[in-house]
């Protein structure tokens, strides 16, 4: 499919965010974004122009039913300046998997993947170089018919928005401290907890402000059925190292397949650790604790890659770990994902995608 592109010319695009160690995180958007539309069956007319609101009808059935899937990913700028992608056709296959768990019709995975690239072609030079700093990638789609009955949408908007970020935590790598949530949930068996939907993310809001307002940076998400196994911090997978062993929730099906955490547990085992995907019971780790068997815990995701778990509060009971430090494993996986993503480690794997 032919990509046509209706652009901003020079002295309407806007001026870059002059110190780039004062982004934020999803404030400032570049000037352009990629637009796809579905009707009549099919996806058509896929397009580059300026970064604009929508047009909605105030029936358009996301707003009232929210079938809506997104991404996240990253451009990087490495030391010689080239524009890099981290494992980008994973997230455009994961898309087809959350579009067809919300009965969203499927995309052309490749297809999606150079309109990126072409749409970076316009506006990649928003890739900010300051240490630890990346262009966030935002593709979604969401159910744009007209219509209140209640049924899958028959028309479809897919964009893809760009937005210069500064490092997640702006304080620097540091610990967070998190809040096991033992009655609220995230995700059932047979729902949307294995896919990015919007709804997912509603389903948290509520649980997360209240943790927030006793101090806590995240949620630690147990299981919904019986508050009992680990399954994510916040929107990251979780990790714990016991006996110099990393212990992580295995794939349920509540679980988001992070590409981070594939990667993480790649770049473990080809160091030498032992990874074990498995169930992880509350009690085992606050055991594991107890008896100086847990030296670490993290979370991984695409927005902070990795983050060190310095306290966890259980049952009115807090449990400080690491010494509220970042442990030597969870140091060792943060530089060497950082260090491949921002091109200062060699790619041996073919993760790095160049523009
Ligand atoms: C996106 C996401 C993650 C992390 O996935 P990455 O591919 O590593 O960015 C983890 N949990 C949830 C709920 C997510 O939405």
């Amino acid at each position: 499919m032919e990509i046509s592109k209706r652009l901003l010319s020079p002295k309407h695009r806007k001026v870059h965010p002059i110190d780039e160690s004062k982004l934020g995180f999803g404030d400032t958007f570049t000037d352009h974004m990629f637009k796809m539309d579905y009707f009549d069956g099919k996806w058509q007319n896929p397009r580059i122009e300026p970064y604009e609101p929508l047009q909605l009808s105030p029936a358009a059935m996301v707003l009232h039913y929210s079938q809506t899937i997104f991404e996240g990913l990253k451009c990087y700028r490495h030391p010689d300046g080239r524009l890099a992608l981290f494992r980008p056709r994973d997230n455009f296959d994961r898309f087809n998997l959350s579009a067809a768990r919300m009965a969203i019709p499927q995309t052309d995975a490749g297809f999606l993947l150079e309109a990126l690239k072409e749409l970076l072609k316009v506006d990649g030079s928003w890739t900010p170089s300051f240490s630890g700093s990346s262009l966030y990638i935002r593709p979604t789609i969401i159910a744009t018919e007209s219509h209140l009955g209640v049924r899958p949408s028959r028309e479809y908007l897919l964009f893809i928005i760009l937005c210069p970020v500064g490092p997640y935590y702006p304080e620097g790598f540091a610990p967070i401290k998190i809040y096991v949530e033992s009655s609220f949930s995230r995700s059932a068996p047979g729902g949307l907890g294995a896919i990015k939907a919007g709804a997912s993310y509603a389903t948290s809001l509520l649980a997360t402000e209240m943790a927030a307002q006793k101090n806590f940076t995240q949620l630690l998400w147990l299981d919904a059925c019986e508050h009992r196994y680990v399954e994510e911090v916040g929107s990251m997978n979780m990790y714990f190292v016991i006996d110099n062993k990393i212990v992580t929730s295995k794939l349920t099906g509540t679980i988001l397949p992070g590409i981070t955490r594939s990667s993480v547990i790649t770049v473990a085992r080809e160091s030498g650790l032992e990874v074990e995907e498995r169930l992880i019971d509350i009690d085992e780790i606050i055991f594991a604790y107890r008896n100086g068997a847990l030296t670490e815990a993290f979370g991984s995701g695409t927005a902070a890659v990795i983050s060190p778990v310095g306290l966890l509060s259980y049952q009115g009971e807090e449990f400080t770990v690491a010494n509220g430090q970042i442990g030597p494993i969870t140091q060792k996986l943060y530089d060497e994902l950082v260090g491949i993503q921002y091109g200062l480690k060699p790619d041996t794997r073919g993760w790095v995608d160049y523009l």
